[in-house]
Order: structure tokens, then C-alpha cells, then sequence
């Protein structure tokens, strides 16, 4: 059922003594969502998915999974959570197959069905020729997917990965990331990273902490929404000085770049296009190009993180 809340987090904070890591910050993941949780360092994002994952009390708020409260019923919610963290907790003296099944056992996977748990497991992350192989003697990308399968063991309806990509060459990236997107076909995962690609590549939605406070919360593709953009690139044959176009009603700045193209910036004005276009051909500026900056992802994260939280 695709809609159905799998978690629903409602007005959460965490205090690490006088320290507010997370500060009143409420949310939704449905079926069918790979979220990604995106913050700069020492954000709150790793004490959040601790929250959700229930290794960690809320100071206040509440934890909704699949209709059953984490902190009231940790068992039962728990059983609808699978949870890879920061560091994968991996036995690497065990084989593949003797370390899952021992998650499904400490998951009460009945006796009769860990065979299929198992296979199940391994089949989706790519794990069935390693199976007899020790978990040490694995790559880091191998070790990666041993800790995305206990994640998934029991066939979770949620599930939680801290930074799943850090440490991987590109090729190791690229796997578990297709990984994850097809994970959440039938899931719902939450993602969290600092990388900005990874949340383009993998998620359909997207939240932004930042000093514990939620920025951003919405689908990726109204991102790049959120930040006008306020310059242009123009390329002029034979441009004025930059004084001269610096003068232009609507202009606050221009800057050169390396390839002599110019980058007009105009603030909350209005888009000065139309008047530098009309003003190219009147002078015989000799223009060649002419078009909207594109706001990079970066820029939009660093201009929704470094602006302070809104004051309580
Ligand atoms: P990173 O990307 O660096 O992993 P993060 O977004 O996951 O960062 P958290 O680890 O949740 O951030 O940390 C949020 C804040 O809480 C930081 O200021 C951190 O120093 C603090 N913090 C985290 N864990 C503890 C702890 N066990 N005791 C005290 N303070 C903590």
C-alpha cells in the first residue's frame, strides 16, 4: 500500500546535557520514500536516526512505527526496523552465512524460516558467492552489503542507514546505491549522508537539518526550487568594462570568469536579461550568449545551512 506512514516522528528534540543536538523537529516516511537525511557535521543526523531506530531516547517527542509507539512498545516497533549504523556492527571472524544467521536469530526469526531469510537476504544484496567467505577477508563494499542484509534479515518494513556510502571507491558507491533505490520499492528507507549526489541519485525526498533544527523537508526535485536564482552568465565579444556594467540600473555586481564570460549578479531585482540583451545589440557588445546561473545543489545546502534556525 503505497501512502501507508511507516514513521511518523512528531516533535522531537534531544539534549546531550545543556547541548540540543536535535531541537523539536517532526516528520513523515511513507512506503515507497528513499529519504535522505541531509545535514553538515555534528548536524544531529546520527542522533536522529538513533531516535528512530529506538537506541535512543527522545528528550521529548514521540516515535510512531507502523502505528506503534517505539518508546511504549520497543519490541514490537522494533521488529519493523531494520538499522545499519555508522559503524556496521560486523563479526569479521564469522563467515557471511554464520554472521546472518545469527542476526536472525537475535531478530526471532523462527528456526524453520532462517533458510529463506537467508537466501533472501543475500539474494538481494548481491551476496549468494560470498556466503562461505569471513566477513574480515571481504572488501569494504562486500562488508557494506553484510550490513545492509542484517539490516533487511527479517524483511523490515523501514530501513535506517547512517552514511551507507562512507569509505567506498566510486564502483562500490554506485552498487549500493542502486541497492538502496531498489530496496525502497518496497520499503521505506531513510538515508542519512552529507554527501549532496548521493541524495540526488538515490532519494525521492529529501530533509535538511541543520544545528538540530529541520530546514528543508520536501521531494528532491523542488530543491533546486527553494534557492532563486540572482545571476546570469553572459558572453560579449567585445564587452564595455566592467565599471560601466556595473552601472546598469538592476546590477549589484559583475564578475569575470576564467573563460572572459561575465556573471551579472542582481540581487532581489528583478531578471535584468531583456535590458542587457537590448543593451547588447544597441552598443555591438557582440553577444554570444546569454543565460540563467544554474544553482548548484552545494549552493542550495550551503544556503539553506548557513542561515541561523528561526528563533523559538
Ligand atoms: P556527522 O555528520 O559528523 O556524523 P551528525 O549530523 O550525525 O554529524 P550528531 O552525531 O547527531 O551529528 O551530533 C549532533 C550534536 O550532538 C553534535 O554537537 C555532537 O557533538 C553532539 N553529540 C552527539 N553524540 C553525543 C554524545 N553521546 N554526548 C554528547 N554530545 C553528543
Amino acid at each position: 500500500m503505497s501512502n501507508h506512514i511507516l514513521i511518523k516522528a512528531d516533535k522531537l528534540s534531544r539534549y546531550y546535557g545543556e547541548n540540543c543536538a536535535v531541537n523539536d523537529i517532526s516528520f513523515e516516511l511513507k512506503r515507497g520514500d528513499v529519504l535522505g537525511f541531509l545535514g553538515p557535521n555534528g548536524a544531529g543526523k546520527t542522533t536522529t536516526m538513533r531516535m528512530l531506530s529506538g537506541n535512543l531516547a527522545p528528550s521529548k517527542g514521540q516515535i510512531i512505527i507502523n502505528g506503534v509507539d517505539i518508546i511504549e512498545n520497543p519490541k514490537e516497533a522494533k521488529a519493523e526496523l531494520g538499522y545499519l549504523p555508522e559503524q556496521p556492527p560486523l563479526y569479521k571472524e564469522l563467515t557471511v552465512n554464520e554472521y546472518l544467521h545469527y542476526c536472525a536469530q537475535l531478530n526471532r526469526i523462527k528456526r524453520n524460516n532462517i533458510k529463506k531469510a537467508l537466501d533472501n537476504a543475500k539474494d538481494r544484496c548481491g551476496l549468494a558467492e560470498m556466503e562461505n567467505r569471513l566477513i574480515g577477508n571481504l572488501s569494504k563494499g562486500y562488508q557494506q552489503r553484510v550490513g545492509i542484509a542484517q539490516a533487511i534479515i527479517h524483511s523490515p518494513s523501514i530501513i535506517i542507514l547512517d552514511e551507507p556510502t562512507v569509505g567506498l571507491d566510486p564502483i562500490q558507491i554506485r552498487e549500493i546505491r542502486n541497492l538502496i533505490k531498489e530496496l525502497g520499492q518496497e520499503h521505506g528507507v531513510i538515508l542519512s549522508t552529507h554527501i549532496l549526489p548521493e541524495v540526488q541519485a538515490t532519494c525521492n525526498r529529501v530533509q535538511i537539518i541543520n544545528k538540530g533544527k529541520l530546514v528543508f523537508n520536501d521531494e528532491v526535485a523542488n530543491l533546486a526550487k527553494q534557492v532563486k536564482s540572482s545571476s546570469l552568465i553572459i558572453g560579449l565579444h567585445q564587452p564595455p568594462t566592467i565599471s560601466e556594467l556595473e552601472a546598469l540600473p538592476g546590477i549589484t555586481s559583475v564578475e569575470r570568469l576564467q573563460d572572459d564570460r561575465l556573471r551579472f549578479y542582481y540581487g532581489n531585482n528583478p531578471s535584468p536579461a531583456e535590458m542587457l540583451a537590448e543593451k547588447a545589440v544597441k552598443d555591438s557588445w557582440g553577444l554570444y550568449e546569454l543565460t540563467p546561473d544554474l544553482v548548484s545543489l552545494e549552493k542550495i545546502f550551503v544556503d539553506l545551512t548557513c542561515k541561523e534556525p528561526p528563533v523559538q
